[in-house]
């Protein structure tokens, strides 16, 4: 193979590159991919392996992002009709649950270097990220039973104050939960059974009547201000939904939700729910669905345009440059909220709503895990691109409603209001928070785009990917993976063995080539065995 690279390297010229990019996103090959270092620490064997980036947006790689949507539709197909519980397995530590574990000690060296590197707010906002990747990693090291070896890092500690406020009850009917999971099953006058499943799709409120292009009919009176926040809380509501949902039918019901937006700009949820809920039952259980949001006020303005506050280093808070006084702490806030005053925003859903019954295989059921996934390789600002200046405006007025409202206790945008944001550091700016939230392509929701619940399928997504690699393991009567012990090291720039973009994008289309061969190969293979069985019993009959 290395024969052929160097071969196929020789031809490809700088101007060649855009060329082989074009071949690596027609075969399916990751246009970024990672090289891991693999040693077989009892043989000393030293090899190269080129992982997949696993970019979930097309924009960064479109055949990982491809792949990523197609396991989300696999996830989903599979945890949809389920007729008996789901109980997650743990799989015997291999190769690659030590991967995760490699990548999980580098994500926390990062993010521990990057947080003592920080210096301005987007370098902050970066730790988010890394935050919700060692999240990420933790749970897939957990599923493999491989977190006592694991190096925990630093516990990062998360403070919860008891002065959040409780949800009030809703006004439902409430049932006791039972454990199981599973939809009723009905049995038809002829003995058949079924056991339906549901597609729903949530929506926000009207914020005022809008066109068929997404545009506000009278932009002046629609609710900017609402649209921001039920965005920035969206997820929060859902959860909400879910609760009153299992309260409501009586079993931990299950759910595979996609967030995405509606034309107008404000998101919407498709949710595939396990088992069925009538729609009356449905529309109560909206109407008496809302998320509190026990924040500060935000009714006055105290700080704006040239005045700001001062960042004070030795209090490590923010203070007013006229009195010189510190801004009210977070917790501090909190505590001043008082038992008759208001929640600072409550959102709620929008009574318009979608509602079908699914059954298993049928073509409802395939035709709605294509809408549930179907804007997955996008990012909610760029499933509908502007396209007249309405639109755009429409657009900008959104952007500019969400670039001063609070997007979390830690928002920048607080201390607009003369609060300093909890976990408050240098550099913070109003109207310059650099959370997801705030950006243009997030719309203001900055939570995950699919959002699954725990016994869904049983299975982590690292599950679904292992089934896949199983088959193709099978189809390809190639041998499993021996369970030999392997260290992984990342390889780096400056590395002897440190391949280029160029070289790596070279071998990953040859290693896919070199699958769809012996794919279509087993596949032929397989055809004139079912071919020869047919013409053997043919003979016989
Ligand atoms: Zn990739
Ligand atoms: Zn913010």
């Amino acid at each position: 193979m290395t024969d052929r690279i160097t071969r196929a390297e020789r031809m490809a010229q700088p101007t060649a590159r855009d060329a082989v990019r074009a071949v690596a996103k027609n075969h399916g090959a990751c246009l970024r991919s990672i090289q891991l270092r693999r040693t077989n620490t009892q043989t000393g064997d030293v090899d190269q392996v080129l992982i997949p980036c696993g970019a979930t947006l097309a924009d960064i790689c479109p055949p990982c992002a491809e792949r990523a949507k197609e396991l989300r539709a696999a996830q989903c197909r599979e945890g949809w009709h389920l007729d008996t519980e789901p109980i997650p397995a743990a799989p015997a530590p291999d190769e690659v649950q030590a991967m995760w574990v490699e990548h999980r000690a580098r994500a926390q060296a990062d993010r521990d270097h990057a947080e003592a590197a920080a210096e301005d707010t987007a370098e902050l906002a970066e730790l988010d990220e890394l935050d919700e990747l060692i999240t990420d990693l933790d749970h897939e090291i957990r599923r493999s039973g491989l977190r006592g070896n694991a190096d925990p890092g630093r516990p990062r500690p998360r403070r919860h104050r008891s002065t959040r406020r409780r949800q009030d009850a809703p006004d439902l009917p409430k049932r006791k939960i039972s454990p199981h999971t599973v939809g009723r099953t009905y049995t038809a006058p002829d003995g058949k059974t079924f056991r339906p499943s549901m597609f729903i799709t949530l929506t926000c409120p009207s914020y005022g009547k809008v066109n068929d292009d997404g545009t506000p009919a009278d932009p002046d009176s629609y609710d900017y201000q609402r649209a921001a926040r039920d965005a920035l809380h969206f997820a929060a509501l859902f959860d909400r939904f879910i609760q009153n949902l299992r309260r409501v039918l009586g079993y931990d019901v299950q759910y595979f939700a996609t967030i995405e937006p509606q034309k107008r700009l404000a998101p919407h949820v498709h949710v595939a729910i396990r088992g069925t809920v009538s729609r009356a039952e449905l529309r109560q259980i909206i109407a008496a669905t809302y998320h509190q949001v026990w924040w500060p006020s935000t009714d006055t303005v105290r700080f704006d345009g040239d005045r700001l506050p001062v960042w004070h280093e030795p209090s490590g808070r923010y203070l007013d440059p006229e009195t010189g006084e510190l801004l009210t702490g977070w917790d501090d806030a909190l505590d001043a909220i008082g038992p008759g005053d208001d929640p600072m925003y409550v959102a709620r859903f929008g009574a318009k709503f979608d509602a079908q019954g699914v059954l298993a295989g049928s073509k409802d059921s395939a035709r709605c895990i294509g809408y549930l996934t179907k804007y997955l390789t996008k990012q909610l600002g760029d499933c509908h691109h502007p396209a007249t200046d309405a639109q755009r405006e429409h657009e900008d007025r959104l952007a500019e409603a969400l670039r001063h409202e609070p997007c979390s206790p830690t928002c920048a945008n607080w201390l607009r209001y003369g609060i300093q944001p909890r976990n408050p550091r240098r550099g913070l700016v109003p109207g310059a928070c650099k959370g997801k939230a705030h950006r243009r392509d997030h719309l203001g929701y900055a939570g995950r785009r699919v959002l699954v619940s725990r016994k869904w399928s049983g299975k982590t997504l690292a599950d679904h990917r292992g089934d896949r690699k199983a088959w193709l393991t099978e189809m390809l009567g190639l041998p499993a993976t021996a369970p030999t012990v392997y260290r992984w090291e990342p390889v780096l720039p400056g590395d002897d063995d440190y391949m280029p973009l160029a070289r790596r994008l070279l071998h990953s289309v040859a290693d896919r080539l070199a699958w769809e061969q012996a794919l279509t190969e087993a596949r032929r293979r397989a055809g004139d065995a079912l071919a020869e069985e047919v013409s053997a019993t043919g003979r016989a009959a």
